[in-house]
C-alpha cells in the first residue's frame, strides 16, 4: 500500500562515487534521479532533428540562394536607404513550408537588416509580406 508519510531513506546512490549518503529516490540521489528519469523518457530534449525532407530542403536551399544573390539585381539589399552588400536572403513571407524555398518571396539582405529583422518589429512589420498574404508568419521551423 502507498504510504505518503514514509521518510526518504539515506544511503548510496549508485550513481554517486562511492561513500557518499543521500536521501534516495529509487536508489538514486535526487540529482542523479532527476538525470535517470530524463535519460528514461527519451533523454533531455534535443532541438527536433531536420526530416529527411527537411535535409533535403536545406541542400537545395543552400544552392538556391547563392545563385539568388549572385544574381545582379540581388547584390544590395533591399531595405530602403540601405545600400550595404546583400549577403543573406530574407524570407519576406517567413520560411515556413514552400516559402522557404520559394524565390518570389526571397528578398536580398546585408547581415545587419537581417538581424533587425529578427529582433525590431516595426521594421519587420513594414516589410513581411504575411499581411499582405494573410499567412501566419512563423520563423521557427
Ligand atoms: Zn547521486
Ligand atoms: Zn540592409
Amino acid at each position: 500500500m502507498y504510504n505518503s508519510t514514509i521518510k526518504p531513506k539515506k544511503g548510496q546512490c549508485v550513481d554517486c562515487p562511492e561513500g557518499s549518503e543521500n536521501f534516495l529516490t529509487a536508489g538514486r540521489c535526487s540529482y542523479h534521479y532527476k538525470i535517470h528519469r530524463a535519460n528514461v523518457n527519451g533523454g533531455p530534449k534535443k532541438i527536433a532533428k531536420r526530416s529527411k525532407k527537411g535535409q533535403k530542403e536545406d541542400r537545395q536551399y543552400t544552392i538556391k540562394r547563392l545563385q539568388f544573390l549572385a544574381q545582379p539585381g540581388n547584390q544590395r539589399c533591399f531595405v530602403e536607404g540601405c545600400n550595404n552588400r546583400a549577403d543573406t536572403v530574407e524570407h519576406t513571407a517567413g520560411r515556413w513550408g514552400s516559402n522557404y524555398l520559394d524565390e518570389s518571396t526571397w528578398k536580398p539582405c546585408c547581415n545587419y537588416h537581417n538581424l533587425e529583422f529578427e529582433r525590431n518589429s516595426e521594421l519587420s512589420e513594414k516589410y513581411q509580406v504575411s499581411k499582405i498574404s494573410g499567412k501566419q508568419k512563423i520563423i521557427k521551423r
